[in-house]
């Protein structure tokens, strides 16, 4: 049995589409961790958004680019659980699904400003907030949340922190339209681990445009 003075077993939980897993990624989870003090972070490869267009590439790829993105990252691993699961992804089911599993570390969730700022539109909210703390991102370049604006929308201090990461000014969504023009690898080297533009460039990944 724990004692009282044993502390638990932390996790700083990365999730996300990942098409593709870019150094922003990276940069986020790594920050996260150290300022927690949390030596052990898993990034899980969404299946489905609901709330957006499908990914280009497939559960596969987005789950092989991850892998090659953290390469290297202490501690850090890419887990297969929400693909495996398929269907729409709700954070709630993964929290709840780690939550009753065998030795349940506790859950540190990443979550970007805006997205804090819209948490009460995500599937079941309070109870993912049951299951796992939130770390929430103020990213450079970003319109800063405040503890007072956590709070309005219903987030208990206990459950969350407000971290200040320094992140590079990329999106995936930037990076794709990016590989689609080959005058743009500049910018693609700039912000892609070079491993991953790898698999992309032998995977033909985002080679046509409005993706
Ligand atoms: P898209 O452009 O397709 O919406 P994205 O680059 O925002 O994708 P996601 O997979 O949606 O990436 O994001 C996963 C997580 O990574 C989210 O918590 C998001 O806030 C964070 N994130 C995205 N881009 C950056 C970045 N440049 N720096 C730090 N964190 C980032």
């Amino acid at each position: 049995m724990q004692s009282d003075q044993t502390p638990s077993r932390e996790v700083v939980i990365l999730g996300g589409t990942f098409d593709p897993f870019h150094l922003g990624h990276r940069a986020i989870l790594a920050q996260v961790m150290e300022q927690l003090r949390i030596p052990e972070g898993w990034v899980i490869p969404l299946h489905s958004p609901g709330h957006r267009h499908t990914p280009v590439a497939s559960p596969e790829d987005r789950l092989a680019m991850a892998a090659l993105g953290v390469r290297g990252l202490s501690g850090v691993e890419v887990r297969d659980s929400e693909i495996r699961r398929g269907g729409v992804t709700y954070t709630v089911d993964t929290a709840q699904e780690i939550a009753h599993s065998s030795a349940a570390p506790d859950q540190w969730y990443i979550v970007g400003a805006d997205e804090a700022r819209t948490l009460h539109e995500w599937h079941a909210w309070p109870k993912l907030l049951a299951y796992a703390r939130l770390a929430i991102v103020n990213r450079t370049g970003k319109a800063p949340i405040s503890l007072e604006e956590c709070a309005a929308q219903g987030i208990p201090s206990s459950r969350m922190a407000i971290l200040t990461v320094d992140s590079p000014p990329v999106s995936a969504t930037a990076l794709r339209t990016a590989l689609s023009d080959r005058g743009q690898d500049q910018f693609v080297m700039k912000f892609l681990d070079q491993a991953v533009l790898s698999y992309i460039r032998e995977h033909h990944l985002y080679e046509k445009s409005g993706t």
